[in-house]
């Protein structure tokens, strides 16, 4: 099979498509036949070398993948051969024609979204979910600030806290952004560029301020949040820390994928090959949903 391995930690050309061999699962274990590929941040911070997560060299970089199980290990029975399903991680990479995950790694894909989103899932919805509900302890009724709304988990924090009852406004950089976030379900949405947004941010609550902040730029914005607050308002920084795989948290994106509140938004498509141009693109500004890699096979 084919997959993107990187030999040494720099910039985005230390990715290269490569045959590599099949893989085989162990007990435990699942084989994926990977469709779509989903591109996050993380990953071109891994594969610079200066974050934390330093894999042994060489690796396949990505946590994200949707595809069909092609085949299952010793004493696997959560999912079946052939059934549509995303990742959680993986233990060989996700940037490939095939990955190798642990059965807990493996969740069922609902019909009604296709590889692509599936690809979209993991990380951004993952990540939303627990600065939401885990961290921020989010109700119904509060107002909510998605700050940097556009890419992918600010995204799938729109359209979780918009089905749970908030109020949600949103930012963007850019038109096209601005509009896909009123679209994916903000009440409101502002211009982060602009001089004076924090103020038009106040006026929508009407001075009262916001209950909860989800932060995307903490560096840049974290001091002007603190003065956008309602009384007991809370701040959750998305930084950049690893995963946590939560039973629970996956079993409401299940639930949520099949129910239609929750919707991966496909930004764009492209090759496998083309690797390295998707890491420029994802740390570029412009974010309009997920960038994701489609294997050739
Ligand atoms: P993404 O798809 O590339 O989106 C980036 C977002 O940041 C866009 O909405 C972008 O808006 C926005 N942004 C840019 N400048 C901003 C500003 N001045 N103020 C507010 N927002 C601004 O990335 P993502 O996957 O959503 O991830 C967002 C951040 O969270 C990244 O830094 C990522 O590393 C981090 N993250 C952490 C975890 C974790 O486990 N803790 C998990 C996932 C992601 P425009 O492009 O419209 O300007």
């Amino acid at each position: 099979m084919k997959a993107i391995r990187v030999h040494e930690f720099g910039g985005p050309e230390v990715m290269k498509l490569e045959e590599v061999p099949d893989l085989t699962p162990g007990p435990g274990q699942v084989v994926v036949s990977v469709k779509a590929v989903g591109v996050n941040p993380v990953d071109s911070y891994i594969r610079t070398g200066t974050y934390y997560l330093k894999p042994p060299l060489p690796y396949t970089p990505g946590m994200d993948a949707a595809g069909t199980v092609e085949a299952v290990g010793e004493g696997v029975d959560s999912v079946k051969v052939q059934e549509r399903v995303y990742v959680g991680g993986t233990l060989s990479g996700a940037y490939a024609e095939q990955a190798l995950c642990n059965a807990s790694q493996v969740h069922r894909l609902s019909e009604r979204v296709s590889f692509a989103q599936g690809a979209g899932v993991n990380v951004p919805y993952a990540t939303a979910y627990r600065a939401l509900y885990n961290r921020a302890h989010a109700q119904p009724g509060e107002t909510l600030l998605v700050h940097g709304a556009s890419g992918g988990v600010g995204i799938a924090a729109v359209q979780m806290a918009r089905a749970g009852g908030l109020t949600v406004i949103g930012t963007a950089g850019t038109e096209r952004g601005r509009k896909l976030v009123l679209e994916q379900g903000a009440h409101h949405v502002v211009d982060h560029r602009k001089e004076g947004y924090a103020e038009e941010i106040m006026a929508l609550t009407n001075g009262r301020g916001i209950d909860v902040i989800l932060e995307m730029l903490a560096n840049v914005n974290l001091a002007r949040d603190l003065t956008l607050l309602a009384l007991r308002g809370r701040v959750v920084v998305i930084g950049n820390r690893g995963s946590i795989e939560l039973v629970s948290i996956h079993a409401a994106l299940v639930a949520g994928l099949e129910s239609g509140t929750l919707n991966p938004v496909v930004g764009r498509e492209m090759p496998l090959a083309d690797a390295p141009l998707a890491h420029r693109a994802v740390i570029e500004p412009g974010a309009h949903g997920k960038i994701i890699l489609i294997p050739a096979r």
